[in-house]
């Protein structure tokens, strides 16, 4: 009983970080890392197990970054784009990249001038991000 406490107060601690990093996608180790900072001191294994659930759940996705490292974000309902930052890494969601579909219009014309099929989804942007760009 106590270990089942134990995990669901893991759960929400977990998705409040993630739900209130302003990025909202961070690894296992930034997960443990923040977890630290506040007191806390779970295992890997809790970790993993708890964000197992919580993806499981519907609450979070994977997101993959540069190296293929997964990392973890809170499930947005609309679609979106990712800003990926070359030099730190660091994962932006760009939430409001959709409004006027032009990048759905720039896409379609593609595909009917070279008869091919684009998948949209995996469209991620790459760049340096404002700690990370030059002056
Ligand atoms: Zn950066
Ligand atoms: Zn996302």
């Amino acid at each position: 009983m106590n270990k089942v406490l134990r995990n669901s107060f893991y759960r929400n601690l977990i998705l409040d970080i993630i739900k209130s990093d302003q990025c909202y996608i961070l690894s296992i180790p930034e997960i443990q890392q923040i977890l630290k900072n506040q007191g806390y001191s779970p295992n890997k294994t809790t970790i993993y197990r708890e964000i197992k659930k919580l993806v499981s759940l519907g609450f979070l996705v994977e997101v993959f970054d540069l190296q293929d490292v997964v990392k973890y974000e809170f499930a947005f309902k609309k679609h979106h784009h990712h800003f990926i930052c070359l030099k730190c890494k660091k994962i932006i969601p760009l939430k409001c990249f959709n409004e006027n579909n032009f990048l759905e219009e720039f896409f379609q014309s593609i595909e009917k001038n070279y008869d091919i099929s684009v998948n949209i989804d995996s469209l991620d942007l790459k760049g340096y991000c404002t700690q990370c760009k030059p002056d």
